[in-house]
Order: structure tokens, then C-alpha cells, then sequence
């Protein structure tokens, strides 16, 4: 970390990144080498916003370190983790550029991919996201289970949600506010700028592995997630509910006359050998109850996040603001305004 700093942009960002970091000081050093290089072949100013999203390592303090030193860079740091797709909105809500670029912290997203990116927003893109090609180092499971996801994804919303396609992505001001005014409580983010229209575009890319540490992304994070994109932009599982509700009434009705009829004009025997077949039906329609209030529980679980009303997120701290030319507004998203510990240094 001896570089020296460069002077400090007089001028406002045109371009500012979003780069959450959870537990990423492996990958780090890497990181801020391949920001550097990128930076330098930029045509305009730019910063690099981090989001410490709880981060237990050390991750942050050279985070917040280089942010101090280099006017370029800012830290961001929320009071705990709230998650990959609340750290991303808490980036968006404090940079200031034309277009802003979420990116992942790990480099499977690279950083060069950023440069199309951008060419592609000059053509008069608002929404330029990354499409994946091939993806290294995931395994058989994780890519199969996210085909599936994404394939179902497709058929259960309205929303036009692209295929193979992460959070990386370049935006534009205009969608950016847009975004912005999309208050949500659970995210699911790249669904969000799938829901707004505007002109988006692909760039295609290969995605790497990881180049160093281990995914902070475990199986509960990303079902989650998938629970977020299903339940956030379909009501499809209601409807369903309802259907096989209205199937199995209908079926028993059907099984009751077929019963009365045979009590009435049949031999009416035989009746009472029923006995397992019947604990078989009990017990389905016990299971699909449960499953049809679980099902119900995951929307009113929504509402019930929502009429709460708390802040989507809190800052801890924050580091290199004071170089920024206009005062980012951190914190703010839709109708919430968030406490910021240290709002002073903020606008100072
Ligand atoms: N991340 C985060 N909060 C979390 C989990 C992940 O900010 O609770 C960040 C992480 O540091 C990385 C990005 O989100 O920059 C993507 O995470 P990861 O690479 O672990 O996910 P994967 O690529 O394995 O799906
Ligand atoms: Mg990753």
C-alpha cells in the first residue's frame, strides 16, 4: 500500500463502482491492483465505492485505509451484515457518477469487462449487464441448481429477467434513480432493474473462478435470494394454492357421491377395509395444507417486513467522502431514511 496518491478529482465521477466486500481480504490486494490499472485506462473521473458488509477480517481496515489515502476510493461500512444485496443498494445510494457499475469483489467478475461495459452505455444503453458465457470454478450442482432457478424464474414472473445474469452490471443515472425509488425490504436486485424496462443490452463474458478465498455465499444465502426473485415478482405460488385447493374440494365431492351411491344402491360392504388408503389421503391433504401456509407465510412474512418499516440498512462509518465534489446522500432509498452514525464527516 505505498502508492502514492493521485491528485484529487476536481470534477464529479462519471463513473462510480460498487464493490461489496464480505470477508474478502484474500482477494483484496488483487483487487485494488486490477481497480488501479482499470482506472488509468478510464476517460473520465471515477470512484470506487467499498461496502464493508460486516466484515470480520481484515478486509476493512485496508479498505478504509487505501480510502483515506487515495481520493479515488471510498468506504463505506454497515453496522452488521445485512447482505450482498442490501451492501449493493448502500453503494448505489452513495455514488454520485453518470453510470455506475456493480461488480463483485472476488474478480470472477473482471474488472476489463467494465470497459464494454461502458462502450456499451455511450451507444445510449441505460442498463448494460454482463452476461455470463461460461462459469469456472462452480460446481456441477450449484450451476444445475441455478438453470433450474433461473428457468423457473422465467416461467412463474411477467418480469423480463435475462438468463445468466449476475448483479454485474453498468447503470445509468436515470435507472439509477428509478432504482432508487424501489424501497423494498427484500431484494432481489437484478430483478428490480429487470422490472424498470429502459434500453438494456448484454455484453457477453466468461466468468472466472474465484481469485482467492471461499464463497460468501452459502446455501441459505442463495435460496434466500431465490425465495426473494420467486416471491418478490410472482404470485403465481398463491394462485396455486388456490387451484389445488379447489381441486382436491372438488374431488373429495366427487369421492363423497361415489360412496353415498354406493352405501345406497351398492352392496355396501367393503367400505370399512378403507382403512389405509384412507390415512393416505389424511395425510396428503395434512401436507399439502402445510405446505399451501408456508406458502401464504412467505408473502405475509414480506408484508410483515414491510409495515415495519425500518431502515433497509445502517452505516457504521464511512471513510473518503470528504473528497467527493457533491455529498453523496447515504442511506437513503424510497421513503426510509436510515441513521447514519456519522452523517458529519459525510458532508464534510
Ligand atoms: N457478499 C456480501 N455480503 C454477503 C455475501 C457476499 O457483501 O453476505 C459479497 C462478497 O464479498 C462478494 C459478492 O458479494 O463481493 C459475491 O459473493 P461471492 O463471490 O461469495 O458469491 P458467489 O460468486 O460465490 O455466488
Ligand atoms: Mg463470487
Amino acid at each position: 500500500m505505498s502508492r502514492k496518491p493521485s491528485p484529487v478529482p476536481a470534477a464529479r465521477p462519471v463513473y462510480s463502482f460498487v464493490i461489496p466486500l464480505f470477508n474478502e481480504e484474500a482477494v483484496l490486494p488483487i483487487l485494488l491492483h486490477r481497480m488501479d490499472r482499470l482506472l488509468e485506462k478510464l476517460d473520465g473521473p471515477a470512484e470506487v465505492i467499498f461496502v464493508d458488509d460486516g466484515s470480520k477480517d481484515t478486509c476493512g481496515i485496508v479498505a478504509a485505509g487505501r480510502a483515506k489515502d487515495d481520493p479515488r476510493y471510498r468506504y463505506i461500512a454497515l453496522s452488521r451484515n445485512f447482505g450482498h444485496q442490501i451492501a449493493i443498494t448502500a453503494g448505489m445510494d452513495a455514488a454520485v457518477g453518470d453510470a455506475v457499475i456493480i461488480m463483485d469483489a472476488d474478480l470472477q467478475d473482471p474488472p476489463e469487462v467494465c470497459l464494454d461495459l461502458i462502450d456499451r452505455w455511450k451507444d445510449g444503453y441505460e442498463i448494460v449487464y454482463a452476461q455470463r458465457l461460461s462459469r469456472k470454478g462452480e460446481t456441477a450442482l450449484k450451476l444445475w441448481t441455478a438453470k433450474m432457478f433461473y428457468r423457473a424464474l422465467r416461467k412463474l414472473t411477467a418480469v423480463d429477467i435475462p438468463q445468466n445474469v449476475g448483479d454485474f452490471r453498468l447503470v445509468d443515472r436515470r435507472a439509477l434513480d428509478a432504482f432508487r425509488a424501489m424501497p423494498e425490504r427484500d431484494r432481489f436486485v437484478r430483478g428490480m432493474f429487470g422490472w424498470m424496462g429502459f434500453r438494456q443490452t448484454a455484453v457477453p463474458f466468461h466468468r472466472l473462478a474465484r481469485a482467492a478465498g471461499e464463497t460468501k455465499y452459502g446455501w441459505k444465502k442463495m435460496l434466500r435470494l431465490a425465495l426473494d426473485g420467486i416471491v418478490g415478482f410472482s404470485d403465481l405460488p398463491l394462485r396455486v394454492a388456490l387451484w389445488m385447493g379447489v381441486a382436491v374440494s372438488f374431488a373429495a365431492l366427487g369421492y363423497g357421491a361415489f360412496v353415498l351411491a354406493l352405501a345406497l344402491f351398492g352392496s355396501g360392504t367393503g367400505l370399512a377395509s378403507g382403512w389405509a388408503s384412507m390415512i393416505v389421503v389424511l395425510s396428503l391433504i395434512g401436507g399439502m395444507n402445510l405446505i399451501m401456509t408456508g406458502v401464504v407465510g412467505l408473502y405475509v412474512g414480506r408484508i410483515h417486513n414491510e409495515v415495519k418499516q425500518r431502515p433497509l440498512y445502517v452505516v457504521g462509518r464511512t471513510e473518503g467522502f470528504q473528497h467527493a465534489a457533491a455529498v453523496p446522500e447515504v442511506g437513503i432509498t424510497g421513503r426510509g431514511r436510515i441513521p447514519v452514525t456519522d452523517r458529519r464527516k459525510i458532508a464534510s
